[in-house]
């Protein structure tokens, strides 16, 4: 499944930003499932090109691309020698197809920091270090199995050669998502492991409002896990965005500087990590965004919608999202030469605005 799993120490505002994601239910009539556990969060992605579509079309309703989010709670320091739950939150982070960590970087002297001081570049390394741990551990656990049966199957060997490099790697503090392309790891070999560090990391740093608009603070922090992605957000100021009215809410970000919701960027941001895009469909029963990786074929994005549609694909009838827009209408479009007839081997383009022909 394609979820973000949130990670990160006790008190630097996990639940904070989840409760805020988790509210903002939008999606909740379009994605029943949304609310099936208590620590999985369903929340469409922010697409401003839906109300353009749905608007265009009269369209009845606007269902934007739904984004996972889980609450992985337990991973403290020591994790992995049994404090708190101990490795009780392995069951979730492995089913998380992204890691998220909440990073604290707000002052307030009320708010208890388990170590006693805020300092960004150390719950990093805290975090990383448990992960890394988990993931020793568990190829240490399955080398023994893994070399037996070598033995016996030869495809085994690279497997054993990848956990052995894979298990160097991060005795060096390395995960392997920032390391293993670079030292030669086929971490494809250690698929059935489902090792946390392959995973992609994204980071979000819970800072005070007013540092929301220093550039030289927030540069200071995005080195500390460049090259992956960052977002800045006041986590308590996120949860009192989502219970006002729209245009309170404006005002309130436009009195911290900001354009838009950091949620809305960590939506956003998590969808392209997880590198996912999506290509558009709309009508008057619906205007909607469909999720697809990036670099699915025509066929594929069919079956996204509809498992026969991609058994019976014949073509798509595409246009560019703002080609439309500029041609004003479909019709226009058509005259204009800018809706094409694509086959079963074009590449989607995030914001085609599609329709399929296939045979039922
Ligand atoms: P968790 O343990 O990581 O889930 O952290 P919580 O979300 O429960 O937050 C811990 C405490 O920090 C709570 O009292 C929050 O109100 C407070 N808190 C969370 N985010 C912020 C923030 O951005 N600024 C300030 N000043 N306090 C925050």
């Amino acid at each position: 499944s394609l979820t973000i799993g949130i990670v990160g120490l006790p008190n630097v505002g996990k639940s904070t930003l989840f409760n805020a994601l988790t509210k903002n239910d939008v999606l909740a009539a379009n994605y029943p499932f949304a609310t099936i556990e208590p620590n999985v969060g369903v929340v469409g992605l922010p697409d401003d090109r839906l109300p353009k579509l749905g608007a265009l079309y009269d369209s009845q309703k606007i269902v934007p691309a739904p984004v996972s989010f889980v609450d992985i709670a337990g991973l403290v320091r020591g994790a992995s020698k049994g404090q708190g739950r101990g490795n009780a939150f392995l069951a979730n982070i492995r089913d998380a197809s992204a890691i998220c960590q909440v990073v604290r970087a707000f002052s307030d002297p009320n708010v208890v920091h388990v170590d006693g001081k805020v300092s960004p570049a150390d719950d990093i390394e805290t975090i990383n270090t448990e992960l890394i741990l988990a993931d020793l551990q568990t190829i240490e656990k399955a080398l023994p199995r893994l070399e037996k049966e070598a033995k016996l199957r030869k495809d085994r060997a690279a497997m054993v050669t990848a956990a052995k490099a894979a298990a160097e790697l991060l005795d060096t503090g390395v995960t392997l998502y920032g390391g293993a392309a670079a030292a030669g790891i086929e971490v494809d070999q250690l698929r059935e492991l489902h090792l946390l560090t392959t995973k992609p990391f994204l980071y979000v740093f819970n800072v005070d409002e007013e540092e929301l608009n220093n550039a030289a603070f927030l540069d200071e922090l995005r080195a500390l896990v460049a090259p992956a992605e960052a977002v800045f957000m006041d986590a308590k100021v996120e949860s009192e965005l989502i219970d006002l009215p729209e245009d309170e809410a404006r005002e309130l970000l436009e009195s911290i500087g900001q354009q838009e919701p950091g949620l809305n960027q960590l939506i956003r941001v998590g969808f392209r990590t997880l590198g996912l895009q999506t290509y558009l469909t709309a009508g008057p029963k619906e205007s909607r965004a469909w999720t697809i990786p990036v670099g699915a074929t025509a066929p594929e994005a069919a079956g996204v919608i509809h498992s026969d549609f991609q058994r019976g694909f014949i073509k798509a009838e595409i246009v560019s999202f703002d080609d439309l827009m500029t041609a004003g209408t479909m019709s226009a479009a058509k005259a204009a030469g800018k809706v094409r007839i694509e086959g079963k081997d074009y590449t989607m383009q995030d914001g085609d605005v599609v329709d399929f022909r296939f045979n039922v």
